[in-house]
């Protein structure tokens, strides 16, 4: 409820019958509520009980003097407005009294017209000062409320994980995020008030510039990709927007810069590895074609029994074509998440044998000699069966590839630490320590005289990696030129998929 709403609060304090009364008739007929007291202890009891606009009190009263009555209320409601009745004889003391804090004093005699004018210029005085107390009230409040604005502003701004600040149309920075600051390797913090072409690089300055200039032209939003560092170490989007007033007019810009980079590799690898593929592709369907072509001429005579090798050959490519095309659709329906696995115990032994005996024709067309050896209570892994089947045929049908005739292939497991250690060991062609690191990446084959003739799509290894991986497993590989090479993965017993 607003002042104006209620009616004004007089208190009376007089020990005169005639006075209180006849002030209170005043008073009334003007609107206030009046409410009076016969004695100075009344006087206390009524005016500390409530905060009252106006108090008028007399000066001289037998129990408590109105001195000692002001003092008392003051204390208790120090914006009431406190007039003093008094005698002629005692203006010094009520000239005492408005030392203590009293609004002033009326002497007695005095016309209705004097005490009504003088009642409502305490009252005037006393809602101006309700009305500045509350305008501190509430402008306390929204300071307040400013200072809790800005510093949830600030949070937000902070938090987010792009570099962000804001400039003036004076170019010089407004605010700006720490990672501002850890983007372009501030010394100190940067100060609102520095100029851009001090601390910026030249790119973001003249997109900020770009933002101003097309911004005169109507648009909103420029964008720009950088290669902040060389070699898709670093790679940035800069973004820049216009920030206006609720009128529309512009007062600065912001700017966002949002780290792409792997985003940027990835798009790269994917490039990298369809021209690879491209190019794994194209070997094989040009020799087909060319052996085709001769077929068609009829190059080498009539009788189809001539271009037998050229058959079988074509038969071959075509083979290592179909093997790339599986392994592609592996490696996509694996990235793609599509792959389903049913997690089973698998016994190791188990899946090596039947593996061994898929393999038996080829091992025995080159005199390879095969032994396995197994650890005592070898325990069952959590895995999914063709996924592990896959990693085993793999390992063991390079290790017949890349063996030498009349070579020899050993597979050992053993349980160690929660985990099985599968060791797949030949006694081949092996291979130098540089090329070890290569090995598991996609598309990577060994080229020297040895493997030229061996038929690959140096995917295999890549996948299996990426298998074991998902187990969070590892695979790692021991080799000598020459001599052969261990490849070992281990996997945990427990099933637990990559997080
Ligand atoms: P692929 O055998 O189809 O070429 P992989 O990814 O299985 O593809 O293997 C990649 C390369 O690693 C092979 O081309 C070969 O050069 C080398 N490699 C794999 N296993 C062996 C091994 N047991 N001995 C020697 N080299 C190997």
């Amino acid at each position: 409820m607003t002042m104006d709403e209620i009616r004004p609060q007089l208190l009376v304090v007089d020990d005169e019958l005639g006075m209180r009364e006849g002030i209170r008739r005043i008073f009334t007929l003007e609107g206030y509520e009046v409410t009076v007291a016969e004695n100075g202890t009344e006087g206390v009891a009524r005016g500390t009980e409530r905060e009252f606009d106006v108090a008028l009190i007399d000066l001289r009263m037998p129990d408590l003097d109105g001195l000692t009555v002001l003092r008392r209320l003051k204390e208790k409601w120090p914006d009431t407005e406190y007039m003093m009745i008094t005698a002629f004889a005692g203006i010094d003391t009520a000239v005492e009294a408005t030392r203590h804090g009293a609004y002033t004093y009326i002497p007695k005699p005095f016309t209705p017209d004097q005490i009504v004018f003088e009642v409502n210029r305490a009252l005037g005085k006393r809602r101006l000062t309700v009305e500045t107390r509350e305008l501190r009230a509430e402008q306390e409040h929204r300071l307040l409320e400013i200072s809790q604005e800005k510093s949830r502003l600030r949070t937000i701004i902070n938090s987010v994980s792009d570099a962000l600040f804001v400039t003036n149309l004076e170019d010089e920075i407004v605010l700006a995020n720490p990672q501002t600051r850890a983007l372009f390797d501030f010394p100190s913090n940067i100060k609102a008030g520095d100029k851009i072409s001090d601390i910026l690089p030249v790119e973001v300055i003249e997109l900020i510039h770009e933002a101003q200039q097309k911004t005169r032209e109507g648009i909103e939003l420029v964008t720009h990709e950088w290669e902040m560092r060389k070699n898709l170490e670093l790679v940035v989007n800069m973004k820049t927007a216009p920030v206006k007033d609720a009128s529309g007019s512009i007062l600065g810009f912001v700017t966002t810069i949002q780290d792409v980079t792997q985003l940027k590799r990835l798009d790269a690898q994917k490039s990298q590895f369809v021209s690879m593929v491209a190019h794994e592709l194209k070997a094989p369907v040009a020799a087909v074609s060319g052996y085709l072509e001769t077929m068609h001429g009829r190059f080498l005579g009539e009788e189809i029994g001539q271009y037998g090798k050229m058959i079988d050959r074509s038969l071959e490519r075509l083979q290592s074509l179909i093997d790339l095309v599986n392994d592609l659709l592996n490696i996509s329906r694996r990235e793609l998440g599509t792959t389903r696995r049913e997690i089973v115990a698998v016994a190791v032994p188990d899946v090596v044998e039947n593996t061994r005996e898929l393999l038996q024709g080829e091992m025995e067309k080159r005199g390879i000699a095969f032994s396995a050896e197994y650890e005592d209570a070898l325990p069952t892994i959590d895995v999914d069966r063709d996924e592990f089947t896959r990693v085993i045929t793999n390992l063991l049908s390079n290790a017949i590839k890349y063996n030498r005739d009349n070579g020899a292939i050993a597979v050992r497991a053993r349980h160690e630490n929660g985990s099985l250690h599968i060791a797949v060991s030949d006694r081949g062609i092996g291979m130098k320590k540089e090329d070890q690191e290569l090995l598991f990446r996609q598309f990577y084959r060994i080229k020297n005289d040895e493997t030229r003739s061996i038929p690959g799509t140096g995917l295999g290894l890549s996948i299996i990696k990426q298998i074991v991986d998902s187990y969070r497993g590892n695979i790692s590989v021991e080799s000598q030129s020459g001599e052969g090479s261990t490849f070992t993965v281990r996997l945990p017993v427990k099933f637990a998929e990559q997080a």
